[in-house]
């Protein structure tokens, strides 16, 4: 079976083509600036990267410009549309809906539309990208795989805050979590890497990139995440402030004379490594600024890693142990200073990284030294094959 997997953004689309008989990716690329212009950047597996420039009005002309790009007799991959057996879409929320990816149906497309007021971002271009594809290929079954789903097996002490109740039941605010794809993907990839089942692990996955986040996976259940209602929870991200005061924001927006939508870009958008350092939120430039001597861009490393530290040591508590510690992601994957920084001082709970091991971008590797009680690995996530898989699972 061939299984297109699909990545709305508001203004861009991610998809890759999966032949599940091998896993194998046929052809992937990224739609951009949908809605403003449009480029269509499709790499075929093996064969050159072609630029497509075209007027993409919306996400229907995105998905047949696609699917038209993977049956091109010049750069294709697949001889017609009817060679596409699923279709695989990544959704931001599921809420309390969704514990588990679903075949797309009438009720379910009800729900992803109840979801919309948790993800009033993420959600609607999911929606849009779920029916692109139903207009264009009618009777092609479709798959909704959640950054949420797998966050659901959290206990309610984990997900309920400190608030009155009433928040909670009479508006869903509690802690969902995202990154589920991930956090998922690497757990299970660590049990598979060290031999066990995952049943028999304590797990901490890290998954570390523009946006960031930690889960405590307690025999194949993640019982807590640091990300919380919204993406803004948890670790200082690259322009999310993570934890904060919740009074800082009330402070801010009397002091700066704030609107909330302005204290909501102040603390999503401008804040994070890129506020604390001024350079970037992106964590090579900081490292550069931090290697010239640029002392602020140092603190934001400095801060990130204590962060991330933190969240580990305090997940081992809520575990009363751990066997695995994973690093993933775009930061997690390829920062051995970051890596280095964030286990420095683990003694306390067993985890000793290998330095020379350590030296590793972009591989799945054991990166502890052979003595260390706790494993500590960096396995690359591929959230695109857990939705192909899912899909193919749902679909067959
Ligand atoms: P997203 O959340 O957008 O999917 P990624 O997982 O791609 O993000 O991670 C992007 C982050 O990873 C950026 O901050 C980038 O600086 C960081 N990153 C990527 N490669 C490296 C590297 N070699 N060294 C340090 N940081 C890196």
């Amino acid at each position: 079976m061939k299984v297109l997997v699909i990545n709305c953004g508001s203004s861009s689309l991610k998809y890759q083509l999966f032949d599940m008989t091998d896993e194998s990716v046929l052809a992937k690329g990224l739609v951009e600036r949908i809605g403003i212009d449009g480029v269509l950047t499709h790499q075929p597996a093996g064969k050159d990267k072609v630029v497509i420039k075209n007027d993409i009005k919306n996400h229907s002309i995105a998905i047949k410009m696609v699917v038209d790009a993977l049956i091109s007799p010049e750069h294709g991959v697949i001889a017609s549309m009817t060679e596409i057996g699923a279709v695989g879409h990544r959704v931001v929320h599921g809420a309390e809906e969704f514990a588990s990816s679903v075949r797309i149906t009438p009720a379910v497309m009800d729900a992803l539309e109840r979801c919309i007021e948790m993800a009033p971002l993420h959600n609607p271009p999911n929606i849009l990208g779920i029916n692109a594809c139903a207009e264009l290929m009618p009777g092609v079954s479709q798959v909704g795989v959640f950054d949420t789903a797998f966050h659901q097996t959290m206990p309610k002490k984990a997900y309920i805050y400190g608030l009155p109740y009433e928040a909670y039941e009479k508006y869903g605010v509690r802690r969902y979590g995202f990154h589920g794809t991930s956090h998922r993907f690497v757990s299970e990839s660590v049990a598979e890497m060290m031999g066990k089942d995952l049943k028999d692990l304590k797990v901490i996955t890290c998954h570390l990139g523009n946006g960031s986040s930690l889960a405590a996976v307690d025999h194949g259940k993640c019982v807590d995440t640091s990300m919380g209602f919204t993406p803004l929870e948890g670790l200082v991200m690259g322009t999310r402030s993570g934890d904060i005061d919740p009074a800082i924001v009330t402070f801010l927006m009397k002091k700066k004379n704030m609107s909330v939508d302005e204290a909501d870009n102040y603390i999503n958008k401008q804040s994070g490594v890129l506020g604390i350092s001024g350079v970037s939120s992106d964590f090579r430039d900081i490292e550069n600024a931090a290697n010239e001597g640029n002392e602020h861009a140092q603190l934001a490393l400095d801060i990130f890693a204590y962060n991330v530290h933190k969240y580990i040591g305090s997940y081992a508590a809520a575990m009363n142990g751990v066997d695995a510690i994973v690093f993933t992601a775009g930061l997690g994957e390829n920062s051995i200073t970051m890596r280095e920084a964030i286990c420095d001082g683990f003694e306390f709970i067993g985890a000793k990284l290998d330095k020379e091991a350590n030296k590793v971008r972009g591989k799945a590797k054991e990166i502890s030294t052979a003595d260390s009680k706790v494993k500590i690995f960096v396995i690359p996530t591929n959230e695109e094959l857990v939705i192909a898989r899912d899909t193919k699972m749902l679909c067959k």
